[in-house]
């Protein structure tokens, strides 16, 4: 019934998160009907970004520069490091302006069911910047979930011999909550008010 440039259209798009094949065809069509003002900059976008996107070296944000912006501003406090999941996470964190230390991304949580061991993780590299003696907290935001909390803490051994405070997000963040879906003002109260671990 369609072309199968609009069909293959449709199944990209339903691969995308909260797209299922019904909203993945009405985004299609969205985009046929705003083609000149929507598609056609989206598509130039997707190509941009997809050449341009870096994972960076230091902290494994993404970015489209290597170290990145984040931490290359000499602006921010280099002694304080905000250990998080996901980039997602980070963003979230931007969001509310409440931190302006450094980042570093994990790339998930531990996990016995899904199989992800400390080496699927971006722990080894934490455990390099944390030695630096210009690091002196390190703040472990990782989700209240299971998974989180065991992350946090295995973390936590792992930095045990290095010479800095580790903290933890206040309370306020509800059991469960992965960062990216709190409101604004409920993570920045969380990163404000952190306590020691
Ligand atoms: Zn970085």
């Amino acid at each position: 019934m369609i072309g199968t440039e609009i069909e293959r259209l449709i199944q990209l798009l339903a691969k995308l998160p909260g797209l299922g094949p019904r909203s993945a065809r009405r985004a299609a069509l969205f985009l046929i009907k705003k083609r000149e003002v929507l598609m056609e900059p989206l598509a130039r976008a997707l190509t941009e970004a997809a050449g341009a996107v870096r994972s960076c070296g230091v902290c494994g944000n993404l970015d489209s520069v290597d170290p990145c912006a984040i931490c290359a501003d000499v602006r921010r406090d280099p002694a304080a490091i905000c250990v998080v999941e996901e980039v997602a996470d980070l963003w979230a964190l931007e969001r509310t302006h409440a931190f302006r230390g450094r980042y570093h991304v994990l790339g998930g949580t531990l996990s016995a069911l899904d199989g992800r061991t400390p080496e699927d993780l971006n722990v080894a590299g934490l455990v390099v910047r944390a030695g630096s003696d210009q690091v002196s907290e390190i703040i472990l935001a990782t989700s209240a979930t299971v998974e989180g909390q065991t992350t946090a803490h295995y973390i936590a051994d792992r930095l045990a011999e290095c010479d800095v405070t580790i903290s933890g997000l206040a309370h306020g963040v509800p059991v469960g909550g992965e960062l990216d879906y709190l409101d604004d003002g409920t993570i920045s109260a969380a990163i404000k008010e952190r306590r020691s671990l």
